[in-house]
């Protein structure tokens, strides 16, 4: 019965893992064909003049920048297959949130939804900069999802209280009813038509990877704000080594 269950945990965890990996690539591989069929109708609509190739070098730019994010995700679950431990190293958490916002650009202009950003300067935290950055995306992503198509107010602030980073996204969303609240952690947990209910599991095991803890606040007819709190790297570890002593000038 034991080795049943170690069986069927494994079983499980590979499931999990193939989802996810349907998921983070189904992104970035529905972007290609967008773009991809955009270049075909322009090369149909007849030959390259000057407004045509600038189509076409703009759209050609985006198939790039989706495929190597498809690459830096197969990148990152053959790091995962290894067991290779997290590359942790002090970061500048607003960073990442900056490089997260970009990377969902396409789907905040879309939607029309509007960014506010309140980022003070922070301390740096400890952390695997790709993994803090995709945790990101994935608490913005379901905020956007979650305003639907006619859009809203998403807010980013951030606070360094003693010894921590908080930085929170706040939506003017739907919100939930607080039964829901309690399972949107849970793996394949999800309300949407397409989810997989991975996305806050993946948020969850980061934020634990780290040291650090995330919170929801959720009002009904409101909106929706989760919170991220991440242990600071104390300040003698960024500081500035101090300035080697000027030696006495003999001429003096
Ligand atoms: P998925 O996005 O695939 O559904 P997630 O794990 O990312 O999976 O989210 C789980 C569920 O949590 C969502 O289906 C949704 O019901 C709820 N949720 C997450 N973020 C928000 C939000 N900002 N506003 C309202 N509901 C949310
Ligand atoms: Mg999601």
């Amino acid at each position: 019965a034991q080795e049943q269950l170690v069986r069927t945990e494994k079983l499980s965890s590979l499931g999990k893992l193939s989802a996810s990996i349907a998921h983070e690539i189904n992104n970035p591989l529905a972007g290609i064909l967008t773009f991809a069929k955009l270049v075909s109708r322009t090369l149909a609509e007849g030959p390259p003049d000057d407004a045509r190739r600038a189509v076409l070098q703009r759209n050609l730019g985006l198939v790039e920048r989706e495929a190597q994010r498809c690459s830096a995700i197969v990148r990152n679950l053959l790091d995962f297959a290894r067991e290779r431990p997290m590359a942790k190293k002090p970061v500048d958490p607003r960073a990442a949130v900056e490089e997260a916002l970009s990377l969902i650009a396409n789907q905040i202009a879309i939607q029309g939804v509007k960014l506010e950003r309140h980022l003070p300067p922070l301390p740096q935290v400890l952390a695997d900069f790709g993994q803090l950055r995709q945790a990101f995306v994935n608490v913005a992503m379901n905020a956007c999802e979650a305003m639907g198509a006619k859009g809203g107010k998403l807010r980013i602030t951030a606070r360094a209280p003693e010894g921590a980073v908080e930085i929170a996204f706040q939506d003017d969303g739907p919100g939930m009813p607080p039964e829901r609240v309690s399972h949107i952690f849970d793996p394949f947990f999800t309300t949407k038509e397409k989810g997989t209910g991975l996305g806050l599991s993946v948020v969850y095991g980061i934020v634990q990877r780290h040291g650090g803890s995330i919170a929801v606040d959720s009002t009904e007819g409101e909106g929706t704000t989760f919170t991220f709190r991440l242990p600071a790297v104390p300040a003698e570890r960024t500081a500035e080594p101090p300035a080697p002593p000027i030696p006495a000038d003999p001429a003096a």
